[in-house]
């Protein structure tokens, strides 16, 4: 069996598409313009990359971006008056602080600081509580992705079997909810599961949110299953190169799937799509609006 390939990118395009017509709607009919405030800590190379592609998107998409640089020596309290000021300003709907933050600050601290309402990476402490249960808010944005990505392949997720490797706070715990919300029925698999790739081939769906290189094998693998790989992981391409590979062995994997995400080009973009989707709702939450038909 060849795997189907389930192209993020093409998907994230149409989400984006939806996204930036309804920003279009907001904006004429409500005089609200969406805005997204970024906020970076010193000069890491590789959220200096996404936080350029967040921010490129969000006009893309016509909604107001804003971008706040801070040195790497910020000390918190700074930190922490900047999202104040943004939790302040009613031209600003969405705020993220890309993570991860240097040593000085407490990103609990940081994350707990933004507003739940404008909380767009959806990490804060009471919008995990009402993703727990049930109630309306902000859906964290790779969770909502790999949501997304499975129900292109699936439809309903009703009664399938999902088991979801990764049990951190932004990926697999709130994944888990999601999947709980969309009826499967649910393994969570992390570091201390006995025998993983027994637990994995349970799964109609496996999701893979570790941040190990190519760790799931094409063994652990139910055939036709779906596959949606989470992971971002750079490692060595040979002659002093780099590459960016997911936790799924990619090739024989997809020898063996029904469906499978690639890594780069699935759940990443769509990610991206997701948080201007949230911006979107921020707007139409503070604003009393109802949230946009879009992405549903
Ligand atoms: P994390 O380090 O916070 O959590 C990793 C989880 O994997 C932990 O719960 C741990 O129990 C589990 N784990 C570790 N080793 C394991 C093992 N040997 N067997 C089974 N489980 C094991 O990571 P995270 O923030 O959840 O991110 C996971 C991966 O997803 C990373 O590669 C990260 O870069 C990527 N990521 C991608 C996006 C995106 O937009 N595509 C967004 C967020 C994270």
């Amino acid at each position: 069996m060849t795997a189907r390939i389930i192209d993020g990118t093409d998907i994230a395009a149409g989400l984006s598409q939806a996204v930036a017509d309804a920003v279009k709607h907001v904006t004429e009919d409500h005089r609200i313009e969406p805005g997204l405030a970024v906020v970076l800590v010193g000069d890491n190379p590789a959220s200096e990359i996404y936080v350029r592609s967040k921010t490129a998107k969000t006009a893309a998409v016509n909604m107001r971006s804003l971008f706040y640089r801070l040195p790497v020596a910020v000390p918190e309290d700074e930190l922490l008056e900047q999202i104040e000021r943004l939790n302040q300003d009613a031209t600003v709907h969405g705020i993220l602080v890309q993570l991860p933050l240097p040593p000085q600050i407490d990103s609990r601290k940081v994350i707990e600081a933004i507003i739940p309402l404008k909380d767009v990476d959806g990490f804060h402490p009471l919008t995990a509580g009402l993703l727990s249960t049930g109630l309306p808010g902000i859906v964290p944005c790779t969770p909502l992705a790999c949501i997304m990505l499975a129900k292109k392949v699936h439809g309903s997720l009703a009664g399938l079997e999902a088991v979801v490797i990764g049990r951190s706070n932004i990926v697999g715990k709130p994944l888990a909810q999601l999947l709980l919300m969309e009826n499967a029925t649910v393994t969570i698999a992390h570091s201390k599961t006995r025998d993983l790739p027994e637990v994995c081939r349970r799964g109609d769906i496996v999701f893979a949110a570790v941040g190990r290189a190519e760790m799931v094998r094409g063994d652990w693998i139910k055939p036709g299953a779906t596959v949606i790989d989470v992971g971002i992981n750079r490692v060595s391409a040979g002659q002093g190169k780099t590459k960016i590979v997911g936790d799924v062995a990619y090739t024989q994997v997809a020898e063996i799937a029904g469906a499978i995400t690639p890594v780069p080009g699935g759940v990443g973009p769509m990610t991206i799509a997701c948080l201007m989707l949230n911006t979107l709702k921020a707007a139409c939450m503070q604003n009393g609006l109802p949230p946009p038909n879009v992405g549903a």
